[in-house]
């Protein structure tokens, strides 16, 4: 009989364990790559965030995450004007109602956009801003952004002291060393440039060996474009690295 209660108890202490998650457990960080550098990040309070999202015209991104009634972001994050990745920021910041952040000319969203001057957030580098249980830190790219602004990239803090960098459009900078020293990022999705130059790909790979300790490296910004990188090519410059997991666009991935 006593073996029978002891049974009971542990039966309910595992069926507690599998309902509620222990403090300390770590939940995921969700990660969608939504094709060249658009991403879908949800963070493992709920957050949902949209980087770059270039969607509608983008030639890599399948037919089903084109329909932007899709995305609930409270955040739309954008690393710098360029078309390909400012994208379809506007719309679906109308119709998701989700806060634009962005370094770019408020009147790019509100006069020409039609958007309200509250749903915008002017950033720029240096500035930290929380979307739920995300903390957002603006850092420097080494690019340019036509017709207004500067270029950034985004270091993701979530709570459970975890950091995403998204690189944005850069090339290799020695502040770099600087983002590793305050915000060490684990996870880094890594631009692979603009189609035609293939030393982008390895000036990126020596920027996360030089510069940073990363256990996860995401390729994105290749594919999508004739003469951009493809998958083979960046195979062929970081080779059997096991940090570097390749995307398909529309995968979604935890970590
Ligand atoms: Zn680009």
């Amino acid at each position: 009989m006593k073996g029978f209660w002891i049974c009971i108890f542990l039966l309910s202490t595992v069926a507690a364990r599998t309902q509620t998650p222990l403090p300390n457990e770590k939940k995921p960080i969700s990660i969608r790559w939504l094709g060249h550098a658009a991403f879908e990040i949800v963070s493992p309070g709920g957050t949902q965030l949209l980087i770059d999202p270039f969607l509608t015209k983008n030639p890599a991104t399948p037919a089903e995450y084109k329909d932007l009634s899709r995305y609930h972001p409270s955040h739309i994050l954008v690393t710098h004007s360029h078309r390909d990745h400012l994208g379809d920021a506007v719309e679906l910041a109308k119709l998701s109602k989700a806060k634009l952040v962005s370094v770019i000319m408020l009147d790019t969203f509100v006069t020409k956009g039609g958007l309200p001057p509250d749903q915008v957030e002017s950033i720029n580098v240096g500035d930290q801003i929380t979307a739920g249980d995300v903390k957002i830190h603006v850092v420097p790219a080494m690019h340019s952004s036509e017709p207004s602004g500067r270029p950034v990239g985004y270091v993701l803090e979530f709570s459970d002291g975890r950091t995403l960098y998204d690189e944005g459009d850069t090339w290799i900078f020695g502040d770099m060393s600087l983002i590793q020293e305050f915000y060490h990022p684990n996870i880094i999705l890594m631009g692979c440039g603009p189609p035609g130059h293939g030393d982008y790909v390895r000036a990126a790979w020596l920027a996360v060996n030089r510069y940073f300790k990363p256990q996860v490296v995401i390729p994105m910004h290749y594919g999508a474009f004739p003469g951009s990188a493809s998958e083979a090519d960046i195979r062929a410059v970081v080779g059997n690295d096991s940090r570097v997991k390749f995307m398909k666009p529309g995968e979604r991935r935890e970590f």
